[in-house]
């Protein structure tokens, strides 16, 4: 510390801006850190900041919240839908009626009265979950970190659908855990593999800490596992004593089809951890989610939780209460369903006229994202350098993979964020961006850019991983081939 004290603070250095001690702090911070500043820190860092990984989505915000961007990236719900009347009479009545508890601080599991919000919410899908198995989070992602805190150790396996929610990898990096990623198809997890998967590590006297999975509308491949693959994933937890996280963040925002059972549902709640959030059906502003788990476990998180932010804002929990009150929240959410079901609509059919033939892609029944596959000659990371300067942006596969290799000729593609002329207008745009890296392909090889062969086994639905384009995963409903 001594060293650094020395070297960065008590000597100044104009050129870098550096002011002594005891001076006013300096206004501005420099925009990027140079090598310098890493070195005089890195003795400092813990092991872990090596392997950690940024969110692939949280890096593009800044390039995206610029208006002139369409953006098909984020996995931003349209807040706008909510009524501003509606937000200002429940706030309203929230410091009219309990200003000093709604300011204060609140229990780590979370106030009664929310849990009851959340019940209702998981009752809707089927589920009856005692309160007292339920903490409250901050948002579904601290349930996600809160799990991994509570059950993974450096080097841990962690096994997670291929492709996987991409804000889960920078999760399993922190944790330092290697994450094993099971290939998916149209009905979700294929838990024969998943079966090969686990005895194989069994061999090695490995045993699995967390099974994650987004069973339902999956984020980023938009597929909903099936009820055989829901009832065998629970009997595999059942008989090889494993731990599944079910995120379920999606499960209400159906636009057809009907539902089906959840994970936790089938399960009883023994061997499935749950986790559910206001994020997608209410506002992602609240940070408000939770999670459920069995006895054991839940004291282990609450301790987690205690130690990262004491209590989940007791404003939003106060704002969800008075929400749930009016006693309309399932008319908002139909109301979702409503402007999420036009808009997968139209990133469809545009998808159909502005890609091309060798392009594959989910045709998701719910939930916020499809999943779309290039030829493989395209790389959808560089795709997105270029289309940036078409003013759109996408979520380039690579980041629903923690080898960060796989997945790259695929992309994330959201319709909840952006009305229907933007989603049309933004599909327009990616597809001309591929139209000229196609051409530019097929001029330097002189070939057609075609995938040829036969299209049944079209390279959508196996993206290539690093080398080994047979590798782990994937997607999903194939386009048919135009007549
Ligand atoms: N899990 C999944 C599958 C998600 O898609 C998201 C958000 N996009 C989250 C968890 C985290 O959501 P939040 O923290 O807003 O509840």
């Amino acid at each position: 510390m001594a060293e650094i004290q020395d070297e960065s603070l008590s000597e100044p250095d104009p050129a870098e801006g550096r002011v002594a001690p005891g001076a006013a702090p300096r206004r501005h911070r420099k925009a990027h850190t140079t090598q310098r500043d890493l070195a005089r820190y890195a003795g400092l860092f813990a092991k872990r900041t090596q392997v950690m990984r940024s969110s692939a989505m949280r890096d593009l915000m800044e390039i995206t919240a610029r208006p002139e961007v369409i953006s098909l990236a984020g996995g931003l719900p349209d807040t706008s839908t909510f009524s501003p009347q509606s937000f200002a009479r429940q706030m309203t009545k929230i410091a009219q009626e309990s200003s000093a508890e709604a300011l204060q601080y609140g229990p780590t599991e979370g106030f009664a009265s929310t849990k009851e919000c959340i019940r209702q919410v998981m009752v809707a899908e089927g589920m009856d979950p005692d309160p007292d198995d339920i903490v409250v989070t901050t948002g579904g992602q601290q349930a996600i970190d809160l799990a991994c805190k509570a059950l993974v150790d450096p080097g841990d396996v962690v096994i997670a659908e291929a492709p996987t929610y991409p804000g889960a990898v920078p999760v399993f990096c922190s944790y330092e855990a290697e994450t094993v990623q099971v290939e998916m198809d149209s009905e979700g997890m294929r838990v024969d593999l998943l079966e090969e998967t686990l005895e194989r590590l069994a061999a090695e006297g490995r045993r699995p800490k967390l099974i994650y999975t987004v069973p339902s509308f999956q984020n980023p491949a938009g597929v909903t596992m099936s009820l055989e693959r829901r009832r065998r994933l629970v009997e595999v937890a059942r008989e090889r004593e494993l731990l599944v996280l079910e995120d379920n963040p999606y499960g209400l925002l159906r636009y057809e089809g009907d539902p089906l059972p959840t994970l936790y549902e089938l399960d009883g709640g023994d061997y499935v951890l749950y986790l559910g959030t206001f994020s997608k059906i209410l506002s992602p502003g609240l940070r408000l989610g939770w999670l459920c788990a069995p006895p054991p476990v839940l004291p282990k998180i609450v301790l987690g939780k205690q130690a990262s932010d004491l209590c989940t804002s007791t404003l939003s929990q106060y704002f969800v209460d008075e929400f749930f009150a009016e006693g309309s929240w399932r008319e908002y959410v139909d109301e979702l369903c409503g402007v999420y079901r036009t808009r997968r609509d139209a990133m469809l059919e545009s998808l159909e006229r502005h890609f091309p033939p060798e392009a594959t892609w989910s045709e998701p029944e719910g939930g916020l994202f499809l999943w779309a596959t290039l030829p493989e000659f395209i790389d959808t990371t560089d795709l997105l350098a270029r289309a940036l300067r078409d003013n759109v942006a996408f979520v380039p596969g690579v980041a629903a993979f923690a080898d960060g290799l796989t997945g790259k000729s695929s992309m994330r593609l959201n319709f909840s964020g952006s009305t229907e002329a933007e989603i049309r207008e933004g599909i327009r745009r990616i597809g001309s961006v591929i139209a000229e890296q196609m051409a530019l392909y097929g001029a330097i090889t002189r070939e057609q850019p075609s995938l040829g062969g036969d299209r049944a086994q079209a390279r959508g639905l196996t993206p290539s991983v690093g080398s080994d384009p047979g590798g782990d995963v994937v997607p999903i409903r194939r386009r048919e081939p135009e007549a």
